[in-house]
């Protein structure tokens, strides 16, 4: 049963390459089904390579008339592109929890995160300059001059199907460049309402394009194709690595949004109670499947059991269900390998001694739902502390003292998110400084918005996305040494 649409035409099942709408050929649309109850949705395209190189070529047309605009022009229809989200920001919640599954008041928040981009971007493109300089030599002067990249292709993930797209196509757009997006298989849905809602807004055709199809044959078009200069990826590490891998070839520059496994520090004088609801806002949310959740929760001693107790309480009150029932705060997994990944977590944690205060498995309603859950006595050494878990579970692990938080927290290859609980402004200082990762939250669990630099260190990527910085990453620098000047 499908929710009622206030603009139906926005429950789109095409994708959209220079301007035109494509449905999926008869008999070879991918079926697309709600993760909550298992229901068909809609039918896919599924792009040949060919197909991707000719949305490619259609962004490459584009860019020419796009670039030549003032960026002024490219701000006002950015700006109505976003007005057009916050007017149709239920529709787009609506989608989001149909594809994605995660409650209908969290599909509005991302809503608004992802038009927050838009907003943001449509302003920072009017602020895009260069410098002059004088040269050593005294007779020319050195000017710089930022221009766009060119084609860009975005490959985004499902956890949040309009913000990840936004995040891009926002300063891509606002820099002068054309873009072409493939969403994940699972929330197509969702960019293709985006894309009617640019087009709406006035995004020429062939600049924002939209390209579904089997992840392997469009990603070795997307990264092969010389005429694409630039790959923005958010996703998981081993995916990041093929990508760059495979643009090697055409030297293309590169924007990786990968895994993380935050460490999660509360110390002894922390505020316990903040610290819970930190926990339970960034390890909870979209049922744990974020790369910034807490993947790792290293509680120091003297706090360990308040913490546990409190936490254990608070999880247990927390709602599942579909997205669309009244004051649900945990909708189902993603997949079912979802749901065996979080699973065999669980098992190989108890296995070796963890104990499930709080939940531990699927939960009664069956299918992809499963119980928000805490472990206590966890160690380092155990699965659920070397790979990102992306489910609803707390794995606590006690530590003494600063150093062994620290060494611990870093023990990793990834180094997105963190966060740490406490109050001695000292000792906040050296964690943070300490803590190797591109994000801090500090007596925090809520760290994204559009003003901050959003990205990660070690494996867990390259560039920053959103702020002042992010429009950088879809300009190049050119310089001109002016004799005479
Ligand atoms: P997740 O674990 O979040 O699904 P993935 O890295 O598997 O993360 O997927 C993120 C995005 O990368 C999705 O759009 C997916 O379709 C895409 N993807 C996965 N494998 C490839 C590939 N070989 N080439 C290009 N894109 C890929």
């Amino acid at each position: 049963t499908y929710p009622t649409f206030d603009d139906p035409a926005l429950f789109k099942s095409a994708a959209h390459v220079d301007g035109v709408w494509i449905e999926a050929r008869p008999g070879e649309g991918r079926p697309l089904l709600n993760p909550s109850t298992g229901e068909r949705l809609a039918l896919i395209p599924q792009f040949s390579r060919q197909e991707v190189a000719a949305a490619i070529d259609a962004a490459h047309r584009a860019f020419l008339g796009w670039r030549a605009l003032p960026a002024k022009a490219r701000a006002v229809i950015l700006r109505r592109w976003f007005d057009l989200m916050v007017t149709h920001a239920d529709d787009l919640a609506r989608l989001i929890v149909l594809e994605e599954g995660k409650p209908f008041a969290e599909a509005k928040g991302e809503v608004a995160y992802a038009a927050s981009f838009v907003e943001w971007f449509a302003e920072e493109g009017k602020r895009v300059k260069g410098d002059v300089m004088a040269a050593p030599e005294g007779t020319r002067r050195i000017v710089t001059l930022k221009e766009p990249v060119g084609v860009c292709a975005a490959i985004t993930p499902w956890n949040f199907p309009a913000a990840m797209i936004t995040r891009k196509a926002a300063p891509a757009l606002a820099a002068g460049c054309t873009m072409v997006v493939k969403p994940a298989e699972q929330t197509p849905l969702t960019a293709f309402a985006l894309a009617e809602l640019a087009a709406r807004a006035g995004v020429p055709t062939g600049v924002l394009n939209i390209v579904t199809g089997p992840a392997r044959v469009v990603g070795a078009e997307l990264t092969g194709n010389p005429l694409v200069r630039k790959i923005t990826f958010t996703g998981s590490t081993e995916v990041g690595r093929v990508l760059i891998a495979q643009s090697a070839a055409t030297i293309k520059k590169m924007s990786m949004e990968l895994g993380g496994n935050a460490p999660f520090l509360v110390f002894d004088d922390a505020d316990v109670d903040k610290a819970v609801a930190g926990l339970i806002a960034t390890k909870y949310r979209n049922t744990g499947q974020a790369c910034i959740s807490a993947n790792r929760v290293f509680v120091q001693d003297g706090m360990y059991d308040t913490f546990a107790a409190r936490l254990a309480q608070a999880v247990g009150a927390l709602r599942v269900g579909d997205g669309f029932e009244e004051d649900v705060q945990q909708g189902p997994l993603i997949d079912d390998a979802a749901v065996a990944k979080v699973e065999a977590h669980i098992a190989d944690a108890v296995a070796q001694g963890a104990r499930v205060t709080q939940g531990g498995g699927r939960h009664a309603r069956g299918g992809r739902f499963f119980q928000p859950t805490v472990l206590t006595g966890v160690t380092a050494g155990m699965r659920i502390c070397k790979e990102e878990t992306f489910g609803p579970v707390a794995p606590l692990i006690r530590f003494s003292d600063e150093a062994e938080a620290i060494r611990l927290a870093n023990d990793t290859e990834y180094g997105l998110a963190a966060y740490l609980f406490a109050s001695d402004a000292q000792r906040i200082w050296r964690v943070a400084a300490a803590l190797e990762s591109g994000m801090v939250g500090i007596n925090t669990g809520l760290i994204s918005n559009e003003v901050a630099p959003f990205g990660g260190v070690k494996q867990s990527g390259l560039g920053r996305e959103g702020s002042l910085y992010g429009i950088d990453e879809y300009l190049e620098l050119k310089y001109l040494a002016w004799e005479g000047a």
